[in-house]
């Protein structure tokens, strides 16, 4: 029993484990100092339907530019947030951010484009969310069928019940909601029609070997035959060959993000770049 004990003793103090510790505490102690306006800011990724490059929407991603340390991954940071709280006033930043940009863009240009806007578990469990998600709404005078909330898998099955509720509720508004990463975590298929949602994400993850792997192929098919009949919207995510993209079209799938079409862009370049080309095809 000593010597297990030692063991475990000498595994929690192994450096790269105290190094991440270490880099947690400086992680949250940097983001209780942060100031939102000054050190967040957010890229919008867009999103097309397949056929015809036509634009629908933008995904809102969260950047912190430390003074300092320079950009932190949000792959680094949100994790952190979440443990620590302080994801909930950084959400409510993001929503207030996220509204304030679409409302500007669909008035300018008299579009309809969604805001895809991601939500933490946390959020989720908060009640105040639901609240605090119509309030910003209302203050920045912006419809709801312009909003869509993504979830994570993983989020949605570890919350069951609520969350469930939570998707009737978003219906009942009329704000869209995308299944996140999908095919990534518990890909329950009985869970997904229990969710009144309006779309599914395939994750990168298996977008990425598509065009290499049969096995990545197949399941791919076969999760967009299954949303196909429960009349669901499919997105695919991280599509960066063209040779992903015409596997996905031959399969039928609906929409895509990913480098190969665009890169999230910050607001100031996102007229030029990609909504401005984007209105000139279509008028065409
Ligand atoms: P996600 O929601 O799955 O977002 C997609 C991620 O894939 C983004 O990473 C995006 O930049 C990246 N991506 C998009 N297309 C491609 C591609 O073609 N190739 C590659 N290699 N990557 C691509 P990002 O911005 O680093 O965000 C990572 C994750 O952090 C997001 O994953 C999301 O879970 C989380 N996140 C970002 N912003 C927020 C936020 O405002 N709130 C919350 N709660 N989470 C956020
Ligand atoms: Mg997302
Ligand atoms: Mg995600
Ligand atoms: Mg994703």
């Amino acid at each position: 029993a000593k010597n297990a004990f030692a063991q475990s003793h000498y595994y929690f103090y192994d450096s790269s484990i105290k190094d991440l510790i270490h880099e947690k505490h400086v992680l949250e102690m940097l983001l209780k100092q942060a100031n939102a306006n000054q050190d967040f800011f957010l890229v919008f990724q867009p999103q097309y339907e397949i056929d015809g490059k036509k634009l629908i929407g933008f995904e809102a991603l969260l950047r912190w530019n430390h003074p300092d340390r320079g950009f932190i991954s949000p792959a680094q940071f949100i994790p952190v947030a979440e443990e620590t709280g302080l994801i909930i006033p950084l959400g409510e930043w993001v929503l207030k951010e996220a509204f304030r940009n679409i409302r500007e863009i669909n008035e300018t240009y008299e579009t309809h484009y969604r805001i895809s806007i991601n939500v933490s578990p946390v959020q989720l469990q908060s009640q105040k969310f639901m609240d605090t998600l119509l309030d910003r709404m209302r203050a920045e005078k912006i419809s709801p069928s312009w909003i869509d909330l993504e979830v994570t898998e993983g989020a949605a099955f570890r919350q069951g019940h609520s969350v469930e509720a939570f998707f009737d509720h978003l219906r009942e508004l009329g704000i869209n909601a995308s299944l996140d990463d999908f095919g990534t975590g518990y890909s329950s298929l009985s869970y997904i029609k229990r969710y009144d949602i309006d779309r599914l994400k395939i994750a990168r993850e298996l977008i990425n070997g598509i065009h290499e792997e049969d096995s990545a192929k197949e399941i791919v098919r076969a999760i967009i035959l299954m949303a196909k009949g429960l009349h669901l919207t499919i997105i695919a995510e991280g599509v960066e060959e063209e040779a992903q993209l015409s596997l996905l079209q031959s399969m039928g799938c609906h929409e895509i993000q990913g480098y190969l079409w665009s890169k999230p862009v910050p607001r100031h370049e996102l007229e030029e770049k990609v909504i401005k080309p984007s209105l000139v095809n279509t008028r065409k």
